[in-house]
């Protein structure tokens, strides 16, 4: 399978089965969901979500989160993993909103990556969800799983996997992909202990034809050749596995 058909048949898939698909965040303006973003670096969404009501409910403009101290903030975020950064990065990302840009969350990735605690998935992100732009935040899910898949190949840092991304996936779909890799390795194709054999997408995923085929290649040629030399079994294991991959794409 080249790559263009493996792009083709994952997008297709995910099209057709995760028709919606949202970030987990809860927020109500694109102020809280850049908060809830910028706090979830290295942390669950779950766990950003079960700090952010009251955090909200104490600060619930710019101006009252430009105005306090990190010290306050960090009482409602200490939870969370780096709270004592997390905390002086949203006031300073406060009072930059409200001193630079009006109090209004910009769309442009460069500018929102001016502020303190925003890198370049989370501008990715708001871009993305708070103002539909074509832009791929590639957090730790969507990078192992696009590179588990085969629609990234060689990425050495979320950047290369990125640019890669956004090359092949139709622009109009580049915002609800994010979501559907993040969804997928969320639940899916886990970090430690991938679900793959129960995965819809093992057809279509490099990682599965990599493992997988070659791993029930070589059950299968060890009972045809019972008896023979361990050199013999290797050679017809790596023609068989050569010939499936083939084969199946
Ligand atoms: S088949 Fe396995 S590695 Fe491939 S996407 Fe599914 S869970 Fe991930």
């Amino acid at each position: 399978m080249n790559k263009q058909e493996r792009y083709e048949k994952v997008l297709t898939y995910f099209k057709n089965n995760v028709p919606i698909a949202e970030t987990e965040l809860n927020y109500s303006d694109p102020y809280q969901l850049l908060v809830a973003v910028i706090l979830s670096a290295q942390c669950t969404d779950k766990r950003v979500n079960m700090v952010t009501p009251a955090l909200f409910e104490a600060f619930p403009t710019i101006e009252t989160l430009a105005n306090s101290s990190s010290d306050e903030v960090f009482t409602y975020i200490k939870s969370i993993s780096y709270p004592n950064n997390k905390a002086k990065h949203l006031v300073g990302m406060a009072k930059m909103l409200l001193n630079d840009f009006g109090g209004i969350v910009p769309g442009d990735i460069d500018e929102l990556q001016k502020m303190p605690g925003v890198g370049r998935k989370t501008a990715n992100v708001i871009a993305s969800v708070v103002y539909d732009k074509p832009a791929m935040a590639v957090d730790t899910h969507v990078f192992r799983v696009s590179a588990r898949l085969g629609l990234t190949m060689g990425a050495k840092n979320p950047l290369q996997a990125e640019q890669q991304l956004v090359k092949n996936i139709p622009q109009k779909l580049i915002p609800i992909a994010h979501h559907w890799l993040i969804l997928h390795g969320r639940y899916t194709c886990l970090a430690r202990n991938p679900q793959c054999v129960t995965c819809k997408l093992q057809e279509f995923c490099k990682y599965f034809e990599q493992n997988f085929l070659k791993q029930k290649v070589s059950t299968n040629i060890k009972v045809k050749l019972q008896g023979y030399g361990k050199k013999t079994l290797k050679k017809a294991v790596k023609k068989s596995t050569k010939k499936a991959g083939k084969k199946g794409g």
